[in-house]
């Protein structure tokens, strides 16, 4: 990692050509080498969408959690991008997980990662899941309801309960989380009670402020509400917690830093007295969103007067579901160097489907463009090839994702 050359290495089921490409990081902005493997990939004759995941920057990121919250174990939230390569690393990192379903859960195990290095954290769990839990030792859950605790008593009454509550409004948060997840504050002491009527521990609380939360100030507020939750705890004579989950929402950047320096006065503040308290987060977009880049293939095209239309071979039902999904705001850029005064026309950019709606970009500059050219989309990590559906045939599945790393 660092100055040596960059190579991207085919990772997908059933290839066998691992073809390594090599390339000099040092020589070149983190971008531009990123770019300039696309050129060489493309170049090599691929003739659909494909991925390249930055290794390296996964790393960095994982030193700049480290370095800024210390004290805060990330467990990254795998269904925000199950990649095997991207789990891989942080597993090898040291990350604990945060898995929403049996699958999820799997994917980790597989992976050589303890249980206990599992938070089973979707508030509400279908049964048969519940019990695969039970069976591989995956101890800990999230939960909200009443219903919930029934249901865990059920079938896996050896696990331990963290219980959500809602997260805070004003998180300014691309994605809301809290109006389908999290206790309201009056609900907090039945679901307390819920627990201890059946015999099961509390381990502790989590939020989540919504994902990617603009507002960092609002962790203050939810880790002063999680702190409450502990006090109740002890007024019903409960075991004293021992775990506080601050969820996800953060994003790669200033953002990040931001948060970090409320979340240590938050925890220093409200739970500084219980230094035995282990506190975990449950990042997805921080570690994700940055270390993949998308490149997606120019399949037709249409002119219109002064006027461009492309469709390309990625779009709203592919991975490209994060502009409906996660209110991404695709910025494509061409592939090919670009040429000094090079003309630009108004382009719109379709998807693949049949359907109008896939939709990718409108009233967009581009420079004149050709079947067989590439646009290429940054930041395409979060919750893309995560929530692609197979709609008119073009399976997200499809879409190859070559591995950079420096050796
Ligand atoms: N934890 C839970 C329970 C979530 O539902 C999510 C996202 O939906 C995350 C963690 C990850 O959030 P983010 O990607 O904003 O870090």
């Amino acid at each position: 990692v660092g100055s040596s050359p960059m190579q991207a290495v085919l990772v997908a089921p059933g290839v066998k050509d691992k073809k390594v490409l090599a390339f000099r990081r040092d020589a070149l902005k983190e971008k531009d080498a990123v770019a300039a493997l696309m050129r060489t990939i493309a170049a090599g004759g691929v003739r659909s969408a494909f991925y390249v995941f930055d290794l390296a920057r996964v790393v960095d990121l994982y030193r700049g959690w480290r370095r800024a919250l210390p004290g805060v174990r990330a467990c990254y939230a795998v269904k925000c991008n199950p990649e095997p390569a991207l789990l891989g690393a942080l597993a090898a990192l040291g990350a604990g997980f945060d898995c929403a379903s049996r699958r999820e859960i799997e994917a980790v195990l597989a992976l050589g990662v303890q249980p206990g290095s599992i938070v089973y954290a979707n508030p509400c769990k279908p049964e048969a899941h519940l019990e695969y839990a039970a069976e591989v030792g995956v101890n800990l859950t999230t939960y909200d309801s009443e219903e919930e605790v029934i249901k865990v008593k059920r079938c896996h009454p050896g696990c331990e309960l963290i219980l959500r509550i809602k997260g805070p409004d004003g998180g300014e948060a691309r994605v809301d989380l809290g109006t389908k997840y999290g206790a309201h504050e009056d609900e907090v002491l039945p679901l307390l009670r819920a627990a201890q009527r059946e015999g099961l521990n509390v381990a502790g609380v989590s939020f989540h402020v919504g994902s990617g939360a603009s507002n960092t100030d609002v962790y203050r507020g939810a880790i002063e509400a999680a702190r409450g939750v502990f006090d109740a705890a002890a007024g019903l004579g409960m075991p004293p917690m021992r775990v506080l989950d601050i969820g996800g929402g953060f994003m790669a950047g200033p953002a990040f830093d931001e948060a970090a320096a409320v979340i240590n006065a938050a925890l220093e503040r409200y739970f500084g007295e219980l230094p035995c308290v282990e506190v975990i987060g449950e990042p997805g977009r921080y570690f994700a969103e940055t270390a993949f880049t998308m490149a997606a293939r120019v399949i037709g095209k249409r002119t219109r007067g002064e006027v461009r239309e492309y469709w390309i071979d990625d779009g709203l039902y592919g991975t490209l579901s994060c502009i409906p999904m996660d209110h991404y705001v695709p910025q494509p850029r061409p592939l090919a160097v670009p040429r000094a005064g090079e003309k630009t026309y108004t382009s719109t950019v379709f998807g693949p489907t049949c359907d109008s709606l896939d939709t990718v970009v409108t009233g967009y500059q581009l420079p004149e463009m050709s079947v067989g050219d590439w646009l290429v989309f940054d930041d395409m990590g979060a919750y893309t090839t995560a929530s692609g559906s197979n709609f008119n045939g073009f399976s997200t599945s499809d879409i190859k994702t070559y591995l950079a790393y420096s050796s």
